[in-house]
């Protein structure tokens, strides 16, 4: 993928999005579902819908992403599509596991309605992984007929494929599989430690760095022009040599705002956050959850340093940024100091450095654009030789 490609996802990431849930209801029974746990059985009521719908415009949203549970269970759905173009959304955009899909009648119902973009959950091309996962006998060739259809009709087709212990070694042939049948772009999210996922641990955790193999076979497709491949929660750590598919880092603000509730209540009442536990090393806020704590702690948080390995005399006393401690946190002001002064990552080569307990790594954003290549890890027997003068 070229830096223009970067600079347009950059474009896409920042468009304002506002995300309705249709249904607390799915005809799937995914392994690794993020929404069980908010799953029972309802319909939302049109009403309540419609309201969310304006709020998104109120909040000038030009996306409109219908989601569930799974949207197309939504006996009026095509009624929320007509109201969501009606209220001035340019671009509608559908999540679904493509079962329903299999029907074109449906299709075409959605493609009149305005529809303009639908986002399929297919998290394998072959038949067994794909059952194995979603738990349903029958659901593959429906989905694949649904995907079918989305693209006879002329929709944005995007497909989102959760990369787990059942599919990573064929991720590359999936991806494939469906470029073939013309899908051009690609969400791959890494499977987190929150709902289904957690309780099916043993069956869809996977270890990354042992991966590595078939997630870089996989990657290197994205560097073909004509597809976008974007990732979803996978740490930086991973991609090096494919940094252009690192998430952009204003997507954290999505994460955190779904969890704000639980981290206001921590901030201001010690709650801690009921996911707090074994989950965190899985986690991939985990980097922003130990700055919180440290905020909470010392009242203060400064800005991270350059990477030893960077560092020159043009940086020496380069002053630090501060947050300070406030009970109730301006979060959009609070995240945009951390992304720019405290989301740093490093190499999977940093842990043969000899700064690796002391080096913070490098701001996320110069790793996008640069690559981890900048990087130069100092030998341990040479390293008392180096003198450390910071960059920043
Ligand atoms: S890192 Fe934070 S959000 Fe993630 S599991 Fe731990 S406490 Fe929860
Ligand atoms: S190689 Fe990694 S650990 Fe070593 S100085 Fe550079 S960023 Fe820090």
């Amino acid at each position: 993928m070229s830096n223009n490609n970067l600079q347009i996802k950059d474009k896409v990431a920042q468009e304002k999005r506002h995300w309705i849930r249709l249904t607390r209801v799915c005809n799937n029974n995914c392994l690794f579902c993020l929404d069980k746990e908010n799953q029972n059985g309802k319909i939302i009521p049109v009403g309540e819908v419609m309201k969310k719908l304006e709020q998104g415009r109120r909040e000038k949203a030009s996306r409109a992403i219908l989601s569930g549970g799974e949207p197309t269970l939504h006996p009026q759905i095509i009624k929320i599509i007509k109201e969501a173009k009606k209220l001035g959304y340019s671009h509608t955009q559908l999540i679904s596991n493509g079962r329903l899909l299999a029907s074109e009648k449906f299709v075409k119902k959605l493609k009149e309605a305005g529809l303009d973009e639908i986002t399929l959950s297919l998290h394998s091309h072959r038949k067994k992984d794909f059952e194995a996962t979603t738990g349903i006998k029958g659901s593959y060739l429906q989905a694949m007929q649904g995907l079918v259809n989305a693209l006879k009709h002329n929709f944005i087709v995007s497909v989102d494929i959760v990369i787990n212990k059942i599919n990573y070694k064929t991720l590359k042939n999936t991806l494939i599989f469906f470029t073939k049948l013309g899908v051009t772009e690609f969400d791959l999210l890494q499977v987190t430690p929150f709902g289904g996922a957690w309780l099916n641990k043993e069956k869809v955790f996977y270890s990354a760095s042992k991966a590595s193999k078939y997630l870089n076979e996989a990657f290197e497709l994205s560097k073909n022009k004509d597809l976008f491949i974007w990732t979803n929660r996978l740490p930086a750590i991973h991609l090096e040599g494919y940094e252009n598919l690192i998430q952009q880092p204003i997507k954290l603000k999505d994460e955190i705002k779904e969890r704000r509730r639980e981290f206001e209540n921590y901030l201001a009442a010690d709650i801690p956050l009921p996911c707090f536990g074994k989950r965190c090393r899985y986690c991939f806020i985990a980097g922003f959850c130990q700055d919180l704590t440290a905020l909470k702690k010392f009242k203060i948080l400064k800005s991270k340093s350059g990477p030893f390995c960077l560092a020159t005399n043009n940086g020496l006393n380069q002053k630090k940024k501060i947050w300070q401690f406030q009970k109730k946190l301006n979060w959009d002001n609070f995240l945009n100091f951390y992304i720019k002064n405290r989301y740093f990552v490093k190499s999977l080569r940093c842990k043969k450095c000899r700064y690796d307990n002391r080096c913070d790594g490098a701001w996320i954003q110069d790793i996008r654009e640069k690559g981890f290549k900048i990087l130069r890890p100092v030998k341990k027997q040479n390293a008392t030789k180096t003198k450390i003068i910071w960059l920043k």
